[in-house]
C-alpha cells in the first residue's frame, strides 16, 4: 500500500483540519505520513494565541487537535522555523506535498497620519500580548489614562475592547498572560470606544459575541437607538438572516437596562478615522461622521482592520494572502487556511476549506517519492515533539490548576524548552 508524505508548515486550526481530512481520505490503497511543522514550541495556533481568553469554550476543539496528533501517521516538528532551520524548496524535494498553514499575522494598517505614535497598537500585537505569545511579551501598551478607542466592527475589535473594558479580576480563573492581567489591574482606562466606519446593518460582529455583551457583569455596554433604528432602516425589509440576527442582538443591548459601573464599552457608527494626532504619543482621534468631524481625546488605539500574511521566501502573495488558486500554489504546494483565503471565518470555517484543498491534493498525486523527512534537514536542532508538548502542556495544566485557572501559559522560549524535557 503506497504511504504518501505530506509536510504542513503552521499547526494551527487549517494546519490541523487539513491533517484530519488527509486522516480521513487514508484507505487501503493509500495512507498518509503526516509531518506538522511549527516555529514555536507550542501548537494550537490561534486558539492558543489569538481567542479571547474569557471565551474558554472556544478552545475546545484543542481536543480535537490533540486526537488528530495522536492518530497515527502524525508527527509534530514544533520548535522548527521555515525559512530559518528549513527551507520550502528542500521540503518540497522530500515530501510529496507541502502544505502551507501559517495564517496571516501581520496587522493591516489604517494608513492615515499618527500610526507611527506611542499608544497606536494593531490587534494584531495587543491580542498575542495578552495571550502570552512568546514574541510579543514586550509590547508596549499604555493603559495610564482614560479612554481608549478600538478600529473596526469584527469579532476581533469586540475581543480587543472587552479585554480593555472588563473588570480585570474577572481575567483571574482564565489564562491571560499573567503580565497581562497585571498591566490591566493597573490599568487607568474606563472607557473603551468600538468605532465602525459603516452602519450597524454593515458590521462584522457576529450575533453569538453580541449576544454575550449584556452579560457583562462590570461594564456598561452602550449603543445608541438611534443607530440601530437607523440601521434597520437601512437594511429594508428583508435583511439577510446573518444581517437581521445582529440588528435584532444590538436592539437588545441598545434597549438593555442602563447600568452604572465604572467601566464603559461605547459602540460608534458611522465613525471614518482620518488623523491621529500627538506630538510623541497619542493624544487624540479625528473622525469624519455624519455630522461632522469629531475628536475624541484618547491614550490608546487599537485597530482591528484585518491581517495580512508574514511572506515566506519561495512564495508569491497577492492582497496579503498566498497566490494560489482554491488552494494549488505550484509543483507539489498547497495552501490552506487564512493564508489562502485571507482573514476571515470561524474555526470552523478551516474546516471544509482544508477537505477542499485536499480532494485536489489527492487527485494530484502519483506515486510516493520516499524521498526522505525533515530529520535529513535539521540535524541535532532541538525539536519539540508531540511528547514533548505533552509534557509542556500538562505542566501548564498543573500549575493552573490550584489558581483555578485552565493553564498558566508560558511565555518564555527556553522555558518551553525546558518543560518539553529539551
Ligand atoms: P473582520 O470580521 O473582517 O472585521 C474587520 C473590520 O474592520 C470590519 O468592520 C471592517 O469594516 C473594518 N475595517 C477594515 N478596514 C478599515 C479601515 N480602513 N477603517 C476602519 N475600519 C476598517 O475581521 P476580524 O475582526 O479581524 O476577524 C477576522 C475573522 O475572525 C472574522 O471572520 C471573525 O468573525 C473571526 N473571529 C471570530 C471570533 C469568534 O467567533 N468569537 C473572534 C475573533 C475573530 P468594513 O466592513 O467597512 O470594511
Amino acid at each position: 500500500m503506497p504511504t504518501f508524505s505530506v509536510a504542513i508548515v503552521g499547526a494551527g486550526p487549517a494546519g490541523y483540519f487539513a491533517a484530519q481530512a488527509l486522516q480521513n481520505a487514508q484507505s487501503e490503497d493509500r495512507t498518509f505520513a503526516i509531518d506538522m511543522i511549527e516555529r514555536l514550541p507550542t501548537p494550537w495556533g490561534l486558539v492558543r494565541s489569538g481567542v479571547a481568553p474569557d471565551h474558554p469554550k472556544i478552545k475546545t476543539v484543542s481536543k480535537v487537535f490533540e486526537k488528530i496528533a495522536t492518530a497515527g501517521n502524525f508527527r509534530l516538528f514544533g520548535n522548527v522555523e521555515l525559512g530559518t532551520d528549513v527551507q520550502l524548496s528542500d521540503l518540497q524535494a522530500k515530501y510529496d506535498a507541502v502544505i502551507i498553514a501559517t495564517g496571516t499575522s501581520i496587522g493591516r494598517k489604517l494608513g492615515i497620519t499618527g500610526e507611527d505614535l506611542r499608544g497606536y497598537l494593531s490587534a494584531a500585537d495587543f491580542v498575542p500580548w495578552y495571550n502570552a505569545h512568546p514574541d510579543y511579551t514586550q509590547v508596549d501598551v499604555p493603559l495610564e489614562t482614560d479612554t481608549a478607542i478600538v478600529i473596526g466592527a469584527g469579532n476581533v475589535a469586540m475581543d480587543v475592547a472587552r479585554m480593555l473594558a472588563l473588570e480585570p479580576s474577572e481575567l483571574d480563573p482564565t489564562d491571560t498572560a499573567h503580565h497581562a492581567i497585571a498591566a490591566l489591574k493597573k490599568s487607568s482606562i474606563r472607557k473603551v470606544y468600538i468605532c465602525a466606519r459603516r452602519g450597524a446593518e454593515n458590521a462584522a460582529f457576529t450575533s453569538p459575541e453580541l449576544r454575550d455583551l449584556p452579560k457583562l457583569e462590570h461594564t456598561n455596554v452602550v449603543m445608541h437607538k438611534t443607530d440601530i433604528d437607523a440601521a434597520i432602516a437601512a437594511a429594508g425589509d428583508s435583511p439577510e438572516k446573518d444581517v437581521k440576527s445582529n440588528l435584532d442582538a444590538m436592539l437588545a443591548i441598545a434597549e438593555h437596562e442602563k447600568t452604572n459601573h465604572a467601566r464603559t464599552m461605547e459602540f460608534l457608527f458611522h465613525h471614518v478615522p482620518t488623523e491621529i494626532k500627538g506630538t510623541d504619543r497619542v493624544q487624540e482621534v479625528v473622525f469624519k461622521t455624519p455630522a461632522g468631524e469629531r475628536v475624541i481625546k484618547c491614550s490608546l488605539i487599537i485597530s482591528a482592520i484585518g491581517y495580512e500574511a508574514q511572506p515566506l521566501n519561495g512564495l508569491t502573495y497577492e492582497k496579503g494572502k498566498v497566490l494560489n488558486t482554491d488552494g494549488r500554489v505550484k509543483d507539489n504546494l498547497y495552501v490552506v487556511g487564512w493564508a489562502k483565503r485571507g482573514p476571515s471565518g470561524v474555526i470552523g470555517t478551516n474546516k471544509s476549506d482544508a477537505a477542499a484543498v485536499i480532494e485536489l491534493l489527492i487527485a494530484d498525486l502519483k506515486s510516493p517519492k520516499a524521498a526522505g523527512d525533515i530529520n535529513d534537514l535539521i540535524g541535532a536542532h532541538k525539536v519539540i515533539t508531540q511528547s514533548h508538548w505533552e509534557a509542556i502542556n500538562n505542566a501548564e495544566v498543573s500549575s493552573g490548576e490550584p489558581l483555578g485557572k485552565p493553564r498558566i501559559k508560558v511565555a518564555d522560549k527556553s522555558e518551553l524548552l525546558r518543560l518539553g524535557g529539551l
